[in-house]
Formats: C-alpha cells, structure tokens, sequence
C-alpha cells in the first residue's frame, strides 16, 4: 500500500539544512499496525506527514497504491487524501465554534455528500465512538477522551483505508489514552484500516504489531512480530492483511 523509496526531507535551521527524513525506505502493507517510535525531533511527525500528502519530499518517491504521489498535483493530492487517508493529531484540531457533530460532518461536507446521507453517517460514527450524547457540545465542553474521539471520527469519516495518529495519546491521561488507542486498535482490527500511530510510549508502542524506531531522520529499527503481514519481513513469510 505504502512504499518509500529513498524519501528525503530537508529543513533550513538557520545557515544549517538539517535532514528531519534522510533517505527513507519503507514498506508498509494493508492491514497493518505499526508505531513509530524514537526521540523528539527524530523525524517521526516528518514522516507520518509526508504519509499524510501533508508534506513533499524534497526527493526520493511515496507511491500510494502503486501511484507514485510526486507526479500529483495540489488538487489530486488533496482528493486523494480526502478519500483515503485519515489524520489524528496529539491536540485534536477541532473547530471550537462547531459541535461534536458539526466536527465530524465536515469532511462529508467537503467531499459534496447529501445531507441526509452525511446525518446517517455522523450518527453511525457517533455512537460506534461512544460520544452520542455529546454530539450538541462543542470541543471546550469535552473531556480530552472524547475530544479525541471526536477527531477520530472527523479523520475516518470518509472512510479512510489508511488512518496516521500522532501521538494521539499525548494530551491525555493514561486512561482516556488507553481508551482511545484501544478505539483506534478496534478499526484496525474490524475495519482492516491501516494504522500507523506515533508515540512516546514504549508500553502503546509495544501493542503495535510492528515497531519503527527513527533516530536523526533515519530507520534505524524495523521489527514485525510474526502476526501481521510484510513481505520485508526476514522470519515469517506471513499473511498480508489485517490481523486475525
Ligand atoms: P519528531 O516528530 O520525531 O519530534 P520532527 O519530524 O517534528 O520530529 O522533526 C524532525 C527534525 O526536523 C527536527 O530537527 C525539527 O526541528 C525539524 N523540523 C521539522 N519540521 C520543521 C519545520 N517545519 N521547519 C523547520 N524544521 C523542522
Ligand atoms: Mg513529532
């Protein structure tokens, strides 16, 4: 689904061009869970936005389904990423004047769909998220749990094949954050959405089924337990696709 082949991003620091991605090569298959893991300014959010179409490599090649996505314009960049990719950010990225509701709806707005369909769909969410009594509130009357839920369901609204979450954790107390990592698992798991989360947190990282640690822009770990699939795996020429 994901293939980087020698992906580069450079940032100006000052006189210095710093390398926040140096030559990246990575595969990741449909279906799968993985956390990106590694020190601050290891190039994790670099990485994850230029998974997202957020950000461009200066060089090197992000196909997306065998397209390769630097020969895309602004606009079939952004249909694309509406139609396939959700985001989740560490601090939700709500619209504080909108609802719950009105939060979630809008890239259904956005994509044209019909009221009536967009209503149906924002009250499936709504409650497959657990926050249907707090559809009315606007982010400032909710907890960070259901912020976030509330961003989850904005971000897989459109029903994404591919969700990237960074540090969606990060604001929250370990509990809310492990509700909403067990939310995120869940679509994973019976969605078979592809799920690539960021994070901090060794004992979150651990849950994935396969861990990228990055230091100084570059790869410098990659293991897959023998559950999901990956072709690039050295031990187990295992299945693709979502984990049983
Ligand atoms: P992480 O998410 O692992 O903390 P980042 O991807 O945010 O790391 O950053 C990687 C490196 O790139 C850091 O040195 C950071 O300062 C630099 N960087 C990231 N984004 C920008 C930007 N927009 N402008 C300048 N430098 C940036
Ligand atoms: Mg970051």
């Amino acid at each position: 689904m994901i293939q980087l082949q020698q992906v580069e991003r450079h940032f100006l620091l000052g006189e210095q061009s710093v390398a926040a991605l140096a030559q990246i090569d990575l595969q990741i298959h449909a279906g799968e869970y993985v956390a990106v893991m590694g020190p601050s300014g290891s190039g994790k959010s670099t990485l994850l936005n230029v998974l997202g179409l957020l950000d461009r490599p200066d060089s090197g090649h992000y196909l997306l389904d065998g397209i390769d996505t630097a020969g895309l314009s602004e606009p079939a960049l952004a249909e694309l990423r509406s139609r396939s990719i959700g985001f989740v950010f560490q601090s939700f990225h709500l619209i504080p004047r909108l609802s719950a509701r009105e939060n979630i709806e809008l890239p259904l707005t956005l994509a044209g769909i019909a009221p009536a369909l967009r209503r149906q769909r924002v009250d499936e969410l709504l409650a497959q998220l657990g926050i249907c009594n707090r559809a009315a509130h606007k982010p400032a009357e909710l907890s960070g749990g259901q912020r976030q839920r509330v961003a989850i369901g904005r971000a897989i609204a459109m029903s994404p094949r591919l969700l990237l979450a960074d540090e969606p954790t990060g604001n929250l107390d370990s509990h809310s954050g492990e509700e909403v990592i067990k939310l995120l698992e869940r679509l994973n798991r019976e969605q078979g959405i592809t799920l690539v989360v960021v994070t901090h947190d060794p004992r979150l990282g651990a849950r994935a089924s396969r861990q990228i640690r990055m230091a100084d822009g570059i790869i410098v770990s990659d293991n897959q337990t023998a559950a999901t699939g990956g072709t690039e795996s050295i031990e187990s020429p295992s299945l693709a696709g979502p984990t049983a």
